[in-house]
């Protein structure tokens, strides 16, 4: 599937078709230096064409129109767009429609500088590529993970839920495809990796990717946080601000210009590109020196503080401009790692030459207990992926309804002989409200279960009548009662202990049937299909509402054409969650790919 990949940015545009299964570049171009002497050079052939015209609008317009001289008949597919900010809005990629475009048009606030460029390329293309999908790929959305602790600024709550002022960090496209790339080489599941990603070019930042999710990045709600970029403060005392306003009589977009344009490498050395601050800094320039080092003492700083957040790292990535091919940057981030167990090899790390055909180069030592690797992003490839997936609908995971949860109390499954053993002869349960599975009930009925330390009363009888009797308890309930429990599929109660239960005729001594029941999700064949999932499958639930959120792991799938779509958990779980009425949890997805976290069991 041929993708046009589209990236229109303030000062370039970049275009390229891209076949979404292997990767290969089938045509592209780029326009630079727009709103002074634009020029259009072509991939392919490397010729150039300056254009009369300054304006974005025209320049975009003429260079998709010359690509579609080009393509003399290679069909093109689909779009895929980068769009910058997609706010809390889009945590994954997404078909345009009209809503879609309207909602990037409202995140203009939160991204003016690059929201509306997106938004203008997206509508010429959608005029020149009026019969295929169009695509959006968000930099914002691998981050959507972020836990409210590393997401939220401490100022006034209100002031920041009124602005949506919050962390929402970029460069995900290049984070996630990264991360993605070192499993596959470290023939890992990300699910197992903690990784650190270093994307250090033009703009710079970090993240944590805990187990294939963002949980920790460096640039904030705008790409101004985090790293020294190439003219980019980074991190900065916010007093230093209104210090200087005052000083220097600064009025606001003063200050945006200084923070945005005139600072970081930039502002310490005098220019913005680290293959000048290299060979500068090798010539003796005591601006180039100190940019070098405030750079990579930056860098440092965060992987030291993303291995503490995630209690130790796995392997650190380097890529972006910087990233891929400075082995002085590299050398001098990572060559005092050794504490965290990354040792990096010196030789290795100096030959490294990162290409198609050799995208990521391990330069740690081998008894490295934390890999070090060098990998080649592509955000273009990625945004072709991601297009392609959601074209061909691959991506069902990505649009799967949420799953409503129910908060299970403790109960008895009952067999009509105990039924009778403790309510009498011939007796029959009573409907006290029908439940969410079809044909389940509570039951006006109660008994008591008596442990060897303490008794619960008011337990009540789930109906109808089964033919095994079963009592599902919580931890909490075992520790109270004094019952040494194990985790149990419904059903399953060989070998599982007994108690004893009365009723207000009889009391009965069970062998066995004390249960905590194995958290679990009924669905219908078709539901599991949305989900791409099938019967006695495992996965993860992501509760995300709520201060405690988690994510709860060993989560069996139940398939049958009875069920309803329902997560039943205890007690226990639902106040870990602190769960209200109607909460639902979300089927994760592992690095934001459709393969469900999942495995089976036999
Ligand atoms: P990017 O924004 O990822 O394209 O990265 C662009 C930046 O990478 C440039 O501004 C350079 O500073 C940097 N870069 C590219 N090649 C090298 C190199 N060989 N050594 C150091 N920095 C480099």
């Amino acid at each position: 599937m041929n993708i046009l990949v589209l990236n229109c940015g303030s000062s370039s545009i970049k275009a390229e078709i891209i076949e979404a299964e292997t990767g290969q570049r089938l045509n592209g171009l780029k326009a630079e230096r727009l709103g002074e002497a634009p020029i259009i050079t072509f991939d392919s052939g490397g010729d150039q064409i300056s254009c009369n015209t300054k304006g974005h609008e025209e320049v975009l317009k003429i260079a998709l129109d010359l690509l579609q001289q080009r393509l003399k008949g290679t069909p093109i597919h689909g779009v895929g767009h980068r769009v910058v900010h997609g706010g809390e809005d889009f945590d994954q990629a997404v078909k345009i429609d009209a809503s879609v475009e309207q909602k990037i048009e409202d995140l203009i606030d939160l991204a003016p500088l690059h929201n509306p460029i997106n938004l203008q390329g997206i509508r010429i293309a959608k005029e020149l590529f009026k019969d295929v999908p169009h695509v959006a790929v968000f930099d914002t959305a691998f981050h959507h993970t972020l836990p409210k602790r590393a997401k939220t600024y401490a100022i006034p709550v209100d002031l920041a839920e009124k602005h949506q002022v919050r962390r929402y960090g970029f460069h995900g496209t290049s984070h996630d495809y990264v991360s993605k790339m070192a499993a596959e080489f470290l023939q890992s599941e990300l699910r197992e990796l903690r990784l650190i990603t270093c994307h250090l070019g033009n703009g710079c930042s970090l993240a944590a990717v805990e187990y294939g999710r963002s949980i920790e990045t460096s640039m904030g709600m705008t790409p101004l946080e985090g790293l020294v970029m190439g003219t980019r403060s980074g991190d900065i005392d916010p007093g230093i601000l209104i210090y200087l306003k005052e000083k220097e009589n600064l009025s606001i977009n003063d200050i945006d210009h200084l923070l945005n344009k005139q600072s970081g490498l930039k502002g310490l050395a005098g220019v913005n590109d680290m293959r000048d601050i290299i060979q500068k800094s090798t010539e003796g320039d005591d601006g180039s020196r100190l940019a070098l080092q405030v750079f990579t003492h930056r860098v440092r700083k965060y992987i030291g503080a993303y291995a503490a957040v995630m209690g130790g790292v796995d392997a650190i990535i380097f890529t972006g401009g910087i990233g891929e091919n400075s082995p002085v940057v590299r050398h001098r981030v990572a060559q005092r790692l050794d504490f965290l167990g990354a040792v990096i090899n010196e030789d290795k790390n100096h030959d490294i030459r990162l290409s198609h055909e050799q995208k990521v180069v391990d330069f740690s030592m081998n008894h490295s207990r934390v890999k070090l690797l060098a990998i080649k992003t592509d955000e273009q490839y990625s945004i072709a992926q991601q297009a392609a997936n959601l074209i061909q609908e691959k991506n069902k995971v990505n649009t799967v309804p949420p799953i409503p949860i129910a908060v299970s109390g403790r109960h008895m499954h009952i067999t009509q002989e105990t039924l009778e053993q403790l309510f009498g002869k011939g007796y029959e349960l009573t409907v006290k409200k029908p439940l969410s599975q079809p044909g389940q009930f509570a039951a006006n009925e109660q008994v008591t279960v008596v442990g060897p330390k303490n008794k619960i009363e008011r337990v009540r009888i789930l109906g109808p009548c089964r033919p095994k009797n079963q009592i599902e308890i919580s931890r909490t309930d075992e520790f109270f009662l004094g019952i040494d429990v194990p985790v149990r599929e419904s059903g399953k109660t060989t070998n599982t202990p007994g108690c004893k239960v009365i009723g207000p005729k009889g009391t009965v001594d069970l062998e066995e049937g004390v249960i905590c029941a194995w958290r679990h999700i009924h669905m219908t064949p078709d539901d599991a299909a949305i989900f791409g999932v099938k019967d006695r499958d495992i996965v993860e639930v992501e509760v995300s509402e709520g201060d405690r959120a988690l994510t709860f792991g060993n989560v069996l799938i139940r398939v049958s054409p009875k069920y309803k779509l329902e997560m039943h958990i205890d007690t226990d779980e639902g106040n870990a969650a602190e769960l209200s009425r109607g909460a639902t949890g979300a089927l994760n997805a592992t690095g934001g790919a459709a393969k469900l976290k999942k495995r089976r069991i036999s």
